[in-house]
């Protein structure tokens, strides 16, 4: 048996290898170390081999799925090795195999899938700088491509996407960018081969060549997606008949976010990892897991052509005018997450509940259809259209599967009766069983006079006549003694053994019948596999958009309009996550940007509300850009290609780069890539070095976004000095945030007005997070100190007199010696002798 054991695992020694004996899956030497230490389950011997023990552990087969679920969650991957052949028949161990490897990217069972959250496999590859992306989610069978041109935009796809597994090739260079995922898995180069990619990708979806997907191109997304196939295939080792096309994703059609810009804005994570105080959190109450999905997706995806988004805000209008999205969303809640079920449909894993919940899916189809009658919206009819009923294959379910069937298909007991008249006869002959043993019992009783006599079953003995010992004088000689108790007899007489080979065979029999039409019944539902998927995404797409309908009349949201000219104009515009935490009342604010004013400059007080206003801005523009209606009283929204942010950094302590080193990497991205059509947010740039250094780097960030990039930009500052850059360049204003100080007590306003903050109020801040009383009082002191010696310096006339003046020097610089002496030179003028004696002066300066 180790023999067997240890070939099996030479071909596995990645995974965790789970190998079946009897009602266990053992785990064998270092898989039982690292098994038993991950599931915290005891650590055993057995046998010897070469004179050590064997280190065991296992798990109960049946429990099997808890302990799966935990390690896909830590993302290992587990080969499940089964008993193939029969104990009673096989010489040596029974013949085993692998039938199934479980890994964080490709599982699809309900149990280790969580219910709200895409589960992807992705792969990477990369070349002379440029990537190539692929993700596959096994699921729903969408499989898609991207070509990042940047390891900034690398990094944002594997931001947007979280992939659950991570192939990359073995000589990877760039692992900075993948050492934090859970789930990376090394490949063979040669799995990223572009040829064998091509060859794979043919073969599965039965094409000549790839033209028609519009990827024939894209080397390096192909050599990904050939790489995420043939691992996806080498897993499930089935067909995957739902995997027909590769969509390549284009980052032209998108409002781009970087996966700074993912965090900082929370969409579907807070900052600390969790899932509470996210936009998802508050927009999401889709009513199927599937719908739940989507949104995410759509909330990560942001796009830019108007039409199809006006055609959203269409639907969700027409649903939220009409009041139809409540009753639609009642019977939506019943279709459950069909997209789930239809993947193990055509992976042929489905349990029989699949079945039922897929009938379910369909019985709702009708009354969706009816009531889809009474709109005309265009979007919506599409929709009705691509879910109207399948009579067909409802009925086909109604007649085959029992109304609650059991778990799993084992035992039986899944296909109704009247489906088939072999398998009623079968039954009726085993459930005959007990008429006939009644007449039995009671036929016996009289003929012999005993009136304790009972006839009876259990597994080990089979069918048996019971006789208490009082009576057992009185069996007749033909009776054959099976099995002695403590008060009674048992025994066997032939007719009865006839009996219980006819009912035994029966049962086998229909055992075996009904495991064969539940077979044939995936080939009934098989064909229609993909009109099936497209009414699941349209049930999907339909709960979108009763729950955006829902949300905006809940939430009091606007319908925003997208026009074609530049900039960004909010009335009354709130944070939508901000608004529903906060037991404050929230103080709407306007948000007004256009070419002629594209950079606002927020000063105010800490705790004042900048970074709500600014985030609230960049909310606002990606929920219109999802189509959703948006937290204001009217929102009028241009073009927008990117947005950008710049906010509040921490130590990214896991790649060792400082907050300063962070927040300089994410501002270079800023400078490097803001358009016009660009919404950038800078949140407190400088703070993470000293005060002249943090001033003069904020000053000329702003000067080059306002002034070479003419990016729309909200520029959060707590340096006064930058205030001046309004008067000084077009297209800047100031606003700013309001406090009122009321002796040691702050209040904070957190409306927004024209205009620069009149004072800082760090002390005060200070003094209400706790700060000792007699620091603050030092800290007024030293203030004051240090204001005395910035008037003297404002008063000496070398310096520039604006702002706040103390730290106004660096800004700009004297000139030099050498500068000035080059200064007073005309070149035409000097003889060759004259200009080589000021070299030489000149090299002396310096
Ligand atoms: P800043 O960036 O100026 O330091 P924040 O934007 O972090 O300030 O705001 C601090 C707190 O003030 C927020 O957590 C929120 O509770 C509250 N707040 C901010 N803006 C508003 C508003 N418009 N209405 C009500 N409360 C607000």
């Amino acid at each position: 048996m180790m023999q067997q054991y240890l070939k099996i695992k030479a071909q596995h020694p990645d995974e965790l290898l789970f190998y079946r004996m009897g009602d266990f899956y053992e785990l064998f030497y270092d898989d039982a170390k690292r098994a038993s230490q991950l599931l915290e389950i005891s650590l055993t011997k057995r046998g010897a081999s070469a004179g050590e023990p064997i280190p065991m552990a296992g798990v109960p087969y049946h429990a099997v799925e808890g302990y799966l679920a935990k390690l896909v969650q830590l993302g290992v991957p587990v080969a499940i090795c089964e008993q193939i052949g029969d104990p009673a028949t096989s010489k040596g161990p029974v013949e085993r195999q692998v039938v199934r490897i479980v890994t964080p990217g490709t599982v699809t069972d309900e149990a280790l899938l969580h219910e709200r959250v895409d589960n992807l496999v992705a792969a990477i590859y990369e070349f002379k700088g440029k990537f190539g992306f692929a993700t596959l989610d096994i699921t729903s069978g969408r499989f898609l491509l991207t070509e990042p041109q940047t390891e900034e935009a690398m990094q944002a796809e594997l931001q947007r996407t979280r992939p659950a597994e991570l192939l990359y090739p073995e000589d990877f260079s760039q692992m900075v960018l993948i050492e934090s995922f859970k789930g990376i898995r090394r490949r063979p180069v040669w799995e990223f081969d572009v040829d064998t990619a091509r060859q794979q990708l043919t073969q599965q979806f039965g094409t000549r060549d790839l033209v028609g997907f519009g990827v024939e191109k894209c080397e390096l997304g192909l050599a990904a997606a050939g790489c995420v196939l043939q691992y996806v295939k080498d897993t499930q080792r089935t067909a995957l008949p739902h995997i027909r096309s590769l969509v390549k994703e284009s980052q032209d059609d998108s409002v781009i976010l970087d996966a700074a810009t993912r965090r900082n804005l929370e969409l579907t994570q807070n900052l600390s990892g969790g899932l509470d105080n996210t936009l998802a959190d508050v927009l999401d109450k889709t009513t199927t897991a599937m719908g739940s999905r989507l949104l995410k997706r759509w909330i990560h995806q942001p796009i830019r052509d108007r039409k199809l988004l006006n055609a959203r805000l269409d639907a969700i209008t027409d649903l939220k005018d009409s009041g139809l999205h409540a009753e639609l969303s009642g019977v939506l809640r019943n279709v459950g997450d069909m997209e789930r079920v239809l993947a193990r449909l055509a992976l042929r894993s489905a349990r029989p509940r699949d079945m039922t919940r897929l009938r379910g899916a369909l019985q709702q189809l009708p009354e969706i259809e009816t009531l889809m009658e009474e709109t005309a919206e265009p979007a919506l009819k599409g929709l009705a259209a691509a879910c109207s009923p399948m009579p067909d294959l409802c009925e086909l379910l109604e007649r085959a599967v029992v109304e609650a069937p059991p778990v799993v298909i084992r035992d039986g007991g899944v296909i109704a009766p009247g489906y088939n008249s072999e398998l009623d006869e079968l039954r009726e002959l085993s459930d005959g069983a007990t008429r006939y043993l009644e007449e039995l019992e009671l036929r016996e009783r009289d003929r012999h006079g005993i009136d304790t006599l009972k006839v009876g079953f259990n597994q080990v003995h089979g069918f048996y006549i019971q006789v208490s010992r009082g009576q057992s004088h009185l069996v007749p000689p033909h009776y054959v003694r099976r099995q002695t108790l403590k008060n009674a007899e048992r025994y066997i007489i032939p007719e009865l053994k006839e009996h219980e080979d006819k009912v035994l065979n029966s049962k086998s029999n229909a055992l075996a019948l009904e495991k064969r039409l539940w077979e044939e019944l995936f080939d009934l539902l098989l064909p229609h596999l993909e009109q099936l998927q497209s009414a699941s995404l349209a049930l999907a797409t339909l709960d979108v958009f009763c729950n955006m309908a829902e949300r905006a009349e809940a939430l009091n949201y606007c319908r925003p309009s997208l026009v074609e000219e530049p900039g960004v104009s909010i009335t009354a515009g709130r944070h939508p996550v901000v608004e529903q935490v906060s037991s404050e009342p929230f103080i709407a604010n306007p948000t007004e940007l256009s070419p002629d004013r594209r950079m606002l400059i927020i000063t105010g007080p800490n705790m004042g509300g900048k970074s709500t206003y600014m985030r609230q801005t960049a909310l606002i523009t990606l929920l219109a850009h999802i189509g959703s209606y948006v937290p204001a009283e009217a929102a009028t929204l241009g073009p927008v290609d990117r947005i950008f942010t710049r906010i509040g950094a921490s130590d990214d302590l896991a790649s060792g780069r400082s907050t300063f080193m962070v927040e300089m990497t994410e501002t270079a991205n800023i400078l490097h890539n803001a358009t016009e059509h660009s919404l950038v947010l800078m949140d407190e740039i400088g703070r993470g070095t000293s005060t002249y250094d943090g001033l003069s780097l904020a000053w000329a960030s702003a000067e080059w976004l306002a002034d070479k990039l003419k990016a729309m930009t909200l520029f959060a500052t707590h340096y006064f000095e930058l205030t001046e850059l309004a008067s000084m360049m077009e297209g800047l204003a100031n606003v700013h945030l309001d406090a009122v100080e009321h002796g040691d007590e702050i209040a904070f306003m957190h409306a927004v007005q024209e205009g620069a903050a009149s004072k800082s109020y760090g002390l005060a801040v200070a003094g209400l997070a706790g700060v000792p009383k007699a620091v603050i009082q030092r800290a007024r002191q030293k203030l004051q100190e240090l204001e005395a010696i910035g008037q003297e310096v404002a008063a000496n006339p070398t310096s520039q007199p604006i702002g706040h003046p103390a730290s106004q020097l660096s800004l700009i610089p004297e000139p030099s010696e050498v500068e000035l002496a080059l200064q007073g030179i005309n070149p035409d003028d000097l003889t060759p002798r004259a200009a080589l004696d000021l070299l030489y002066k000149l090299k002396g300066m310096v």
